[in-house]
């Protein structure tokens, strides 16, 4: 069976722990290979590496960088079958899902393919008589990325290229639920001419986390996962004296207003809840429907669910996979069973879809979801939407901002007036106008607001630059010796 190992210093590893997990093909339930879990003796293995590295990249000029990435950016392009393969076989979402989580990832590299431009500190001259001041951008050092299940390969993307272009040395810690991806994005790393621990892959549970968030050469940490562990990750990081962002889990809700058009709103809200099986922290798990709109909007998500095909990733015509684990889809059917308990109406029910073989579970429409329902209070991360009725605009805009989760949220309308109303009122990070899944692009910032993120800065874009650098400023001055003299005074601006 394949063994999953670590990548430090430029090769494979297997570590220095026996300590093991399985990696299955959730769409078999079989196990496909082992995975090495880190202890902290590779923990230390790993930052000392990229401490070596980090101190040399710090110096590599931008147009060598630069250089790096481009490369990199091709042969990611190069291999983008192959990642979506490798996401596939061991996330389960179908095929084409995971191309597009290449295509997005893609963004990202090519992003900081501009790193020389994006670095660019102000300069302002004569600040003072013969006093120039400047300001200028220098990596955080070494820097960890601690990922989730759901995105193997964006995720990491996110971080990494903009991490490394700006000079840091970057260790991934990827999800244990599927790891191969991040062999490959090191090799590939490692043909376009990155130098060896620039890069570095440590597998690992809850120890190699907490190795990371303890060691103190390990400067910045990105994390995207679960809220809980999330507050965890920045409390325990921020206390150790890290730079920290963390990004948490979700409840995106999508209003819909009377006039909206019902045909576009239910292919967006079936498109957004059931795509990847619910598995993204961006899918809409919650409709909100305004008025009148509430039953028809329903009928027209109700008659669409049974032309979803459910399978495999890897076979043709799949719309849905599995999902990414047992012990998920149970925890996934018991929200469905509390939430009719609570009271919810179950207009289409997934869980007499699950199957014996592989994670698979059908798509879920619950009616009548009240706000103090399980399903409405938890993010549930499977094919379960819920509908909540409200009578007004207000109503649906109260519902909104009083969830602690804020990742992204969604109006459908035709009313220009009701959208940027919405626009300005909403309490969340991210937002769609008709648009329902609102992932900004490369060159914006991800991240939401209250318990979906911790910390003060977004992901990537010119946010993932802020967060992956340190700004210094300079004051400077080539005095005369013969005007030197001595000056207790606090330095003033005047003209000096
Ligand atoms: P998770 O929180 O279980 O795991 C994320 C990472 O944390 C993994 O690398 C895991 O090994 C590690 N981890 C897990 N438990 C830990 C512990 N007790 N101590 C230290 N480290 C631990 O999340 P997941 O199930 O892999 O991913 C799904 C979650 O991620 C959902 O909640 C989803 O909303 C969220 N998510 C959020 C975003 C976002 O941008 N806000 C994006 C993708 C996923």
């Amino acid at each position: 069976m394949e063994h999953v190992q670590h990548w430090i210093d430029g090769q494979l590893t297997a570590g220095k722990s026996d300590a093991t997990a399985p990696i299955h093909n959730p769409a078999t339930g079989e196990q496909t290979a082992e995975l090495a879990l880190a202890s902290t003796a590779d923990v230390d293995a790993v930052v000392a590496s990229a401490r070596t590295a980090a101190t040399a990249w710090r110096s590599a000029s931008l147009a060598t960088r630069t250089k790096v990435l481009f490369a990199f950016r091709q042969l990611l392009a190069e291999h983008a079958d192959e990642f979506a393969a490798i996401v596939t076989a061991e996330h389960g979402k179908v095929l084409s899902d995971a191309a597009g989580e290449v295509a997005r990832g893609l963004e990202n590299v090519e992003y900081a393919c501009g790193v020389a431009d994006l670095l660019k500190g102000d300069f302002t001259e004569q600040a003072s008589t013969g006093v120039d001041v400047y300001s200028i951008r220098q990596p955080v050092g070494v820097v960890a990325g601690i990922t989730p299940f759901n995105f193997p390969l964006m995720v990491p993307l996110w971080m990494c290229a903009s991490a490394i272009a700006c000079g840091n040395a970057f260790i991934l810690k990827p999800s244990e639920k599927d790891p191969s991806a991040s062999l490959l994005l090191a090799r590939l790393w490692q043909q376009a001419g990155l130098p060896d621990g620039v890069f570095s892959v440590l597998q690992g549970d809850k120890v190699a986390v907490d190795g990371l968030l303890q060691h103190p050469q390990v400067d910045a940490v990105s994390f995207v996962g679960s809220t809980p562990i999330a507050r965890y990750i920045y409390e325990t990081g921020t206390k150790a004296g890290k730079r920290v962002q963390a990004l948490g889990g979700a409840k995106n809700h999508m209003m819909v207003l009377p006039d909206a058009d019902i045909d576009v709103a239910a292919d967006a809200a079936v498109s957004a809840a059931y795509g990847a099986a619910g598995e993204r922290c961006m899918a809409i798990s919650v409709v909100v429907a305004v008025g009148a709109v509430a039953d028809p909007l329903i009928d027209a998500i109700k008659t669409r669910i049974p032309g979803l095909r459910i399978g495999p990733g890897d076979q043709d015509g799949t719309d849905m996979g599995p999902l990414i684990t047992a012990q998920h889809r149970e925890k996934v059917v018991d929200y469905i069973d509390r939430g009719e308990r609570e009271g919810a109406t179950v207009v289409v029910d997934g869980r007499g879809n699950s199957s014996e073989r592989g994670y698979f579970l059908g798509c879920t429409l619950l009616d009548d979801v009240e706000p103090d329902n399980v399903a409405y209070t938890d993010e549930i991360f499977g094919p379960v939407l819920s509908i909540v009725r409200v009578d007004t605009y207000e109503e649906a805009l109260a519902l909104i901002n009083d969830h602690p989760f804020a990742n992204g949220t969604a109006i459908f309308t035709r009313d220009g007036g009701a959208a940027r109303r919405f626009q300005f009122d909403v309490q969340v990070g991210m937002v769609g106008v008709n648009v329902p899944i609102p992932v900004p692009v490369g060159y914006y910032s991800f991240g939401g607001w209250k318990s979906s993120l911790f910390g003060d800065t977004h992901m990537y874009g010119p946010e993932g630059i802020n967060f992956w650098t340190r700004r210094k400023v300079v004051t400077s001055r080539w005095p005369d010796p013969g005007s030197s003299k001595i000056d207790l005074g606090f330095p003033t601006n005047g003209d000096h």
